[in-house]
């Protein structure tokens, strides 16, 4: 009784959300690091939406700025508690969607962390990127008297806008193209395309991605911060009755980090990577903001990264943009640029443009939720 009307209150409220849009932006604060405790913090206090950043205002006296996301995931939240939420969106993949999770944030904000987990890896410290291949894996296995899926991934790098195999048995130094075909969509067909059915399968591969990736860095030169990395998750799944196919892809993007270098600072190679890193990343905002206020052009050729996205950026496709911060104080400035590249890409799609569509669906699951709710307050 009580159980099952929680658990069909739950399950409208996220049909309510799905109809909402297909743009979400979550943003987790990493903890301080060990024996920072005391540091001061930019971070003045959180919800489960909202975060309120301690800032000053130009004649010294405090000053506060909230933000207010789909999700708000405080230093204390685990891996296993992140990647609950995001489950649903993960399983769509094996509906048919096409679906985009970025990490966004500075150098050290913990987007490697959310994603692939700490470097000396745990069963508890397990990113999202295991997490979610276990789960499809668990899940198409639940499925299997009724839909056969085979499940492939690829593992690419963006580098100084160049393409790069991380699964490649002889290293990455080959470039890569982007192809676009009519029966295929966009795909890069010279990358290895590896079919994968074990979380034991998926480890191997991110170990040869990661070392990969790591012989290209030097102590002083860690390349991962300064390229894209994106593990492309491919579903078929054929239904076992009708014989009909479904296509679903999850790409889930390991973004370089967002600072902004100073001009005057850098030059050479740096120089030519911080600028090519600012064109990607702001070229992926503007695509996924006027995705989200439905302009009639997507700019998705202004970069790499959004080039090889396209089929999954837009349409019927799923976003999730997990912008990341660092909650020190003196790191306030590129705090404030992350939390207004979060707000740029959210606020369009939390207005009215996308739900004129749906709003008789929305109308009347909302007026579901309140009959529910009016069962569960009488029960109490
Ligand atoms: P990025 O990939 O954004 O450069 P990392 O993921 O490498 O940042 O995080 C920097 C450091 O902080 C790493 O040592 C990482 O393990 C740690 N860290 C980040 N987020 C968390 C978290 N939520 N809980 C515990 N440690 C974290
Ligand atoms: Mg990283």
């Amino acid at each position: 009784g009580y159980q099952r009307v929680l658990e069909e209150n739950r399950k409208l409220y996220n049909q309510v959300q799905d109809l909402k849009g297909n743009i979400r932006v979550y943003c987790r604060v990493r903890p301080f690091k060990p024996g920072q405790s005391n540091t001061l913090s930019s971070v003045d206090h959180m919800d489960e939406r909202t975060i309120t950043i301690l800032t000053h205002s130009k004649n010294g006296k405090e000053a506060r700025k909230a933000f207010t996301f789909n999700k708000v995931f405080g230093p204390s939240v685990t891996q296993a508690e992140v990647f609950s939420d995001m489950q649903p969106l993960v399983r769509s993949v094996l509906d048919g969607y096409n679906v985009c999770i970025f990490a966004y944030g500075q150098t050290g904000s913990g987007k490697t962390h959310t994603m692939t987990g700490p470097k000396e890896l745990t069963e508890e410290g397990l990113g999202v990127n295991y997490r979610a291949l276990s789960d499809l894996f668990h899940i198409s296995n639940q499925r299997k008297e009724t839909i056969s899926y085979d499940i492939s991934v690829q593992m690419l790098e963006i580098y100084n806008e160049q393409v790069r195999d991380l699964l490649s048995a002889d290293g990455v130094n080959k470039r890569l193209e982007i192809r676009n075909s009519s029966h295929n969509g966009i795909n890069v067909p010279d990358a290895n395309l590896v079919p994968v059915s074990l979380t034991s399968d998926v480890i191997n591969l991110m170990n040869i991605g990661h070392k990969n990736r790591s012989v290209c860095s030097t102590a002083l030169n860690d390349r991962s911060s300064r390229s894209h990395s994106c593990l492309t998750v491919h579903v078929q799944g054929r239904d076992l009755t009708s014989g009909n196919i479904l296509r679903g892809s999850m790409h889930l993007v390991d973004l370089a980090g967002s600072e902004r270098v100073d001009k005057s600072e850098v030059v050479g190679n740096r120089l030519k990577e911080a600028q090519h890193i600012n064109k990607s990343l702001s070229a992926l905002g503007d695509v996924i903001s006027s995705l989200a206020s439905r302009s009639s052009h997507v700019p998705y050729r202004n970069s790499k990264l959004t080039q090889l996205l396209q089929d999954s950026l837009g349409g019927q496709a799923k976003t999730l943009m997990f912008v990341h911060i660092a909650p020190e104080y003196e790191a306030l400035g590129e705090t404030i640029s992350t939390l207004k590249f979060a707000e740029r890409v959210a606020t369009v799609e939390l207005g009215a443009a996308k739900v004129n569509k749906d709003s008789g669906e929305v109308k009347e699951l909302k007026e579901q939720i309140a009959s529910l709710q009016a069962a569960l307050a009488r029960k109490e």
